[in-house]
């Protein structure tokens, strides 16, 4: 009996073992390819980072720490994922979609189902240029109120490519969900953010939607 324990214990501390070398070389090659700017493996990659993610945010949340940090990683590493079809498509394809925390606090903007927020050019925020700027160029512009209204208009609108600004646990979130599902999706961190009057640097969402 105390054999047989024995062998199940050597196995355990194996198994271990094998899962924590394994964890540590898939961390290594995901910072490997973040540091070189490249992606060599496009499958393995989305398959470590969805693997990866809430084994290490638990261990992060046991230390008393934020999971900021692997959040901005997965960012950069999407962006990588992500960019090369994001370019492929035409901007006139592509969707735009800002966080509703962009408005000012007096935006006298309706809300509608179909369209969500409905900028109506004040001025009174910066999204008033962006709005202009897009409708010149014909891109498709939303101002979003939560993931569910993103999800919905992904499914209605059905761009070819999107570019998603937001803070970093909800980018991460919705460019991991959305890139997993096929849809090539690029992200902007938000500059400021603390969910009201935030703020994003505007002149590199304007390089990345409108590239050609
Ligand atoms: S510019 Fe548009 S989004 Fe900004 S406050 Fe005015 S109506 Fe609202």
């Amino acid at each position: 009996m105390s054999d047989l324990l024995e062998t199940i214990g050597v196995i355990a501390v194996c198994a271990l073992g094998l899962a924590v070398a394994a964890i540590a070389a898939g961390v290594v090659f995901l910072n490997a390819q973040r540091r070189r700017k490249k992606i060599v493996s496009p499958r393995l990659t989305m398959l470590l980072i969805g693997l990866l993610y809430q084994p290490a945010r638990a261990v992060l949340k046991r230390l008393g720490r934020t999971p900021r940090g692997i959040e901005l990683a997965g960012i950069d590493l999407l962006n990588l994922y992500a960019e090369r079809d994001f370019r492929a498509v035409a901007p006139q394809e592509r969707i735009l979609m800002l966080p509703h925390c962009l408005r000012h606090l007096e935006c006298p903007a309706k809300t509608t189902f179909s369209g969500g927020i409905g900028c109506v050019l004040c001025g009174k925020c910066s999204i008033a240029e962006m709005e202009k700027l897009c409708r010149e160029k014909d891109v498709r512009c939303h101002i979003a109120m939560g993931s569910q209204f993103v999800r919905r208009i992904l499914r209605e609108k059905r761009p070819g490519a999107m570019l998603g600004v937001a803070c970093a646990n909800d980018l991460f979130r919705l460019m991991y969900e959305v890139n997993r599902n096929g849809l090539p999706m690029v992200g902007v961190l938000l500059s400021k953010d603390g969910c009201i009057m935030t703020d994003v640097d505007w002149t590199e969402i304007s390089d990345r939607i409108f590239a050609t």
